[in-house]
C-alpha cells in the first residue's frame, strides 16, 4: 500500500509539474503575445484615426496602447523559456522600436502640412512595420501554442504512463500481499494444526505426544505450556491407573475373603464380579463371569425381576425377610440363603450397578426348626396337665367356694385366670410351632371373601354389642374368590379383629375391607384405636413382641401366627398406623383363577 501510494504521489507530482510547465512556460507568453497584438492593433487604429484627421485622438490612443504594449513586452521578455523565443522577442522589440520611430516621425509632420497627412504615407511607412511586428507577435504566440500543445501531449503521455505504472505496481503489490498473507496464514495455522493433532491423541489416551513449535512467539510459549500440561496429565493418568488397580485388587481381596456369596451386576444385568464363595454356592466352577447374565446364575424369574426392578427404579427393594430366602441344592441337601440387594452409585449419583449378597442361613433355619420342634413338644406335653389343672380349678370354683373365705376365693379366681392364660399361651405356641414346622396341612379352595367376612361378623356379633363397637365390611365390585384354607384365614381375621376389639374404645368402629390389586386380593382390618408407634410396626409380627404399657392379657403370639398362616398362603401381611390414628392390618391372598 505504501509503495502504491508513493508511486501515485510521484506520478501526480510529475503530472502537476507538467501542467505547471505549460502554465509558466507557454500560457504567460501566449497571453503577452495576444495582448501585444491587441495593443499594436489599437495603436494602428490610433494611427489610422490620425490619418483620418483626428490627430489628437489618434495620438492619445497610440500612446495609451504603446504603454500597454511595453508592459506586455516586458512580461514576454521575463518569460523566455523555450528555444527561439528570445530571438522572436528581440525582433519584436527591434521592429516595434522602428515602428514607434516611424510613428513618431509621422506625428511630427503634423505642423508641416495643414493638419492632414497623406494617406499613402501610412501604406508606405507605417503599415509594413506594423505588419512585421504583428506577425512577430503572432509568431511568438504560435511558437508558444505549439510548445504548449507538445507539453500537453507530453502530459497526456505522463498520465497514461502513470495509470499503467500505478496499476502495475498495485497489481504487483496485491500479488505480493496475497503470497505473504498465504504464507503468514500457513505459518499461523501450522502450529494450531499440531495442537489439534496433539489434543486428539491425548483424548484417545496417548500421552506420549509433544507439540514442537520452535518459535519464540506466543505459539512457542503456548507449546511449552501445552507440553508441560501433557506431562502432568500423563503423571495423573499413571497415578489414577495405579490407584484404580490397587482399589480393584483391594476390592477383589475383600470379595474373595468374604465367606458369603457376592455377585456384582452392571446396569445391563451382566455379571461383572463374583467371589469364590458365590461361584461355589451357585455351582459356577470357573465359568467366565463376564458373559453371564442374571438368569444364568439363578433360574428364579422372580429374583431376576426384583434385581431388574431395582435397576429401573434405582431404589433398594423393601422385601420382607421371608421372601428374601432362596433355596439352592447342595451335595448334602438343600441350603437356604438370605439375599440382600445393594445399589452402587457413580459420582453423579446415577445407578451404575448392583451388589447381591447371599448369606447362608441354613444353620439358622435348622436351629429354628429344632427350636420349633422343642416348643411344639414342650407345649404338647404341657397341654394335658394344664387342661386337668384348669378343670380342677374350675370345679373348685364351682363347688368348693361356698365354704371358703373370701381371700381363698380370690386366690382361686386368680389361679383360674392364670391357668387360662397359660392354656392360651401353650395353645398359641403349639399352633405357631406347628405352622412353622409345616405340620399344619392347608386345604386350599376358592373361597368368596364375603363368606369369610360374614363368618367373622357372626362370631364377633355379641362381643361387638357388648362394647358398643360397630363392625362394617366393604368389598369392591367384581371381587374374585381367594385361593385359601377358609378355616386358617378365618383364624387370621379372628386374631386381627379380636386385637382391634381389645384396643378400640367403647363406641369405636372396626372395618373390614377387600379389594383386588393385580393377581392378589388385599384384605384389611381397620380400627380407630390408639394405633401402633412407628418403632413397633415392623416388629409386632415377631413372637412375644408387645407394645409397652398396653393393656395386658395377650400372649404376644397372635400376629406371629397370622404372619405364618398368611406366608403359608403365599401372601404378605403388614400394618399401617399412626399413634392415635387407628391401625389398618392388611394381608394379601392369591385370587382364585
Ligand atoms: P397379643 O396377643 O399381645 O395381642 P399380638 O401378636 O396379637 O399379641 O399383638 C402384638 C402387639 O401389637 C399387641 O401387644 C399390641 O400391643 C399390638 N397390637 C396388635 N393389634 C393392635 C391394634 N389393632 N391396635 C393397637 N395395637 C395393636
Amino acid at each position: 500500500m505504501g509503495l502504491v501510494v508513493a508511486w501515485a504521489i510521484t506520478n501526480l507530482f510529475s503530472l502537476g509539474k507538467a501542467s505547471d510547465a505549460i502554465l509558466s512556460e507557454n500560457y504567460r507568453s501566449i497571453l503577452a503575445a495576444e495582448n501585444m497584438v491587441d495593443a499594436l492593433e489599437r495603436q494602428d487604429s490610433g494611427m489610422l484615426i490620425m490619418f483620418l484627421g483626428d490627430i489628437e485622438k489618434g495620438i492619445i490612443q497610440f500612446r495609451e496602447n504603446e504603454a500597454i504594449f511595453f508592459q506586455w513586452l516586458a512580461r514576454a521578455k521575463d518569460n523566455i523559456t523555450i528555444k527561439g523565443e528570445a530571438e522572436l522577442v528581440q525582433s519584436i522589440e527591434k521592429d516595434y522600436s522602428a515602428y514607434r520611430n516611424k510613428s513618431a516621425s509621422i506625428t511630427d509632420l503634423r505642423g508641416t502640412a495643414d493638419a492632414s497627412l497623406p494617406p499613402d504615407l501610412y501604406q508606405k511607412m507605417v503599415y509594413p512595420l506594423f505588419a512585421k511586428v504583428r506577425a512577430a507577435c503572432i509568431g511568438l504566440r504560435n511558437l508558444n501554442e505549439d510548445t504548449m500543445y507538445a507539453a500537453s501531449v507530453k502530459a497526456g503521455g505522463v498520465a497514461r504512463r502513470a495509470i499503467w505504472s500505478t496499476g502495475f505496481v498495485a497489481a504487483s503489490a496485491l500479488i505480493v500481499a496475497l503470497i505473504f498473507s498465504l504464507l503468514l496464514a500457513e505459518r499461523i495455522v501450522r502450529p494450531i494444526r499440531r495442537f489439534m493433532e496433539a489434543s486428539r491423541r491425548i483424548s484417545s489416551g496417548d500421552y506420549a505426544v509433544q507439540v514442537n513449535v520452535e518459535t519464540g512467539d506466543e505459539f512457542g510459549r503456548l507449546a511449552g505450556e501445552f507440553n508441560q500440561m501433557i506431562q502432568q496429565l500423563d503423571r495423573y493418568h499413571e497415578m489414577n491407573i495405579e490407584q484404580i488397580i490397587s482399589e480393584k485388587n483391594k476390592g477383589e481381596a475383600i470379595l474373595s475373603s468374604i465367606e458369603d456369596g457376592l455377585v456384582v451386576f452392571d446396569k445391563m444385568l451382566r455379571v461383572t464380579g463374583i467371589n469364590p464363595a458365590a461361584r461355589q454356592l451357585l455351582n459356577l466352577g470357573f465359568a467366565e463371569s463376564s458373559t453371564l447374565q442374571c438368569m444364568d446364575i439363578l433360574q428364579e424369574p422372580h429374583f431376576c425381576d426384583l434385581i431388574r426392578r431395582t435397576l429401573e427404579t434405582g431404589v433398594q427393594p423393601n422385601v420382607p425377610d421371608e421372601q428374601r430366602i432362596i433355596v439352592l441344592p447342595d451335595r448334602e441337601g438343600d441350603r437356604f440363603y438370605l439375599f440382600s440387594v445393594t445399589t452402587i452409585r457413580g459420582r453423579d449419583r446415577n445407578l451404575s450397578g448392583i451388589v447381591l449378597l447371599l448369606r447362608d442361613v441354613t444353620r439358622l433355619k435348622e436351629v429354628e426348626q429344632l427350636k420349633s420342634e422343642f416348643v411344639m413338644a414342650a407345649s404338647h406335653e404341657l397341654r394335658t396337665p394344664l387342661t386337668s389343672l384348669s378343670m380342677s380349678i374350675d370345679l373348685l370354683l364351682e363347688h368348693a367356694t361356698q365354704g371358703c373365705a373370701a381371700k381363698d376365693q380370690d386366690l382361686l379366681q386368680a389361679a383360674h385366670e392364670e391357668v387360662h392364660r397359660m392354656k392360651a399361651l401353650v395353645s398359641d405356641l403349639l399352633d405357631l410351632s406347628r405352622i412353622e414346622a409345616g405340620r399344619i396341612e392347608l386345604e386350599f379352595e376358592g373361597v368368596p371373601v364375603s363368606t369369610l367376612f360374614d363368618h367373622v361378623e357372626v362370631v364377633f356379633k355379641n362381643q361387638m354389642a357388648m362394647k358398643a363397637v360397630s363392625l362394617t365390611s366393604k368389598i369392591t365390585d367384581n371381587m374374585p374368590d381367594v385361593r385359601a384354607d377358609a378355616n386358617k384365614i378365618t383364624w387370621v381375621l379372628t386374631n386381627l379383629i379380636s386385637n382391634a376389639l381389645r384396643y378400640v374404645s367403647k363406641g369405636g368402629h372396626i372395618g373390614l375391607l377387600a379389594h383386588r390389586i393385580g393377581p392378589h386380593v388385599h384384605l384389611s382390618v381397620q380400627d380407630d384405636g390408639p394405633g401402633i408407634p412407628p418403632e413397633y410396626q415392623s416388629r409386632i409380627f415377631q413372637k412375644f413382641v408387645q407394645v409397652k404399657d398396653r393393656e395386658p392379657g395377650g400372649t404376644g403370639l397372635g400376629l406371629a401366627i397370622c404372619k405364618e398362616i398368611v406366608r403359608a398362603h403365599g401372601g404378605a401381611i403388614w400394618v399401617e398406623s399412626s399413634a392415635g390414628g387407628g391401625s389398618t392390618f392388611t394381608f394379601t391372598l392369591p385370587a382364585a383363577q
